[in-house]
């Protein structure tokens, strides 16, 4: 595991640029902050095992 850093789910909507916080909420506008982490890394992405099994296939 990289990093706890989240963001703030709401941030195209609430903010100019992703806020990033180690806390569960965005500390400037108080939605959830979600994991940051890219979409591959994402044990929980259901796009994410369509694309390991891609790549297995390639091998
Ligand atoms: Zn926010």
């Amino acid at each position: 595991m990289k990093s706890d850093i989240r963001v703030c789910s709401a941030w195209r909507a609430a903010h100019d640029c992703p806020v990033y916080t180690l806390s569960e909420t965005c500390p400037e506008c108080g939605e959830p902050a979600e994991n940051s982490a890219p979409a591959p890394f994402d044990p929980n992405d259901p796009h994410g095992e369509y694309r390991r099994a891609l790549k297995r296939r390639h091998r």
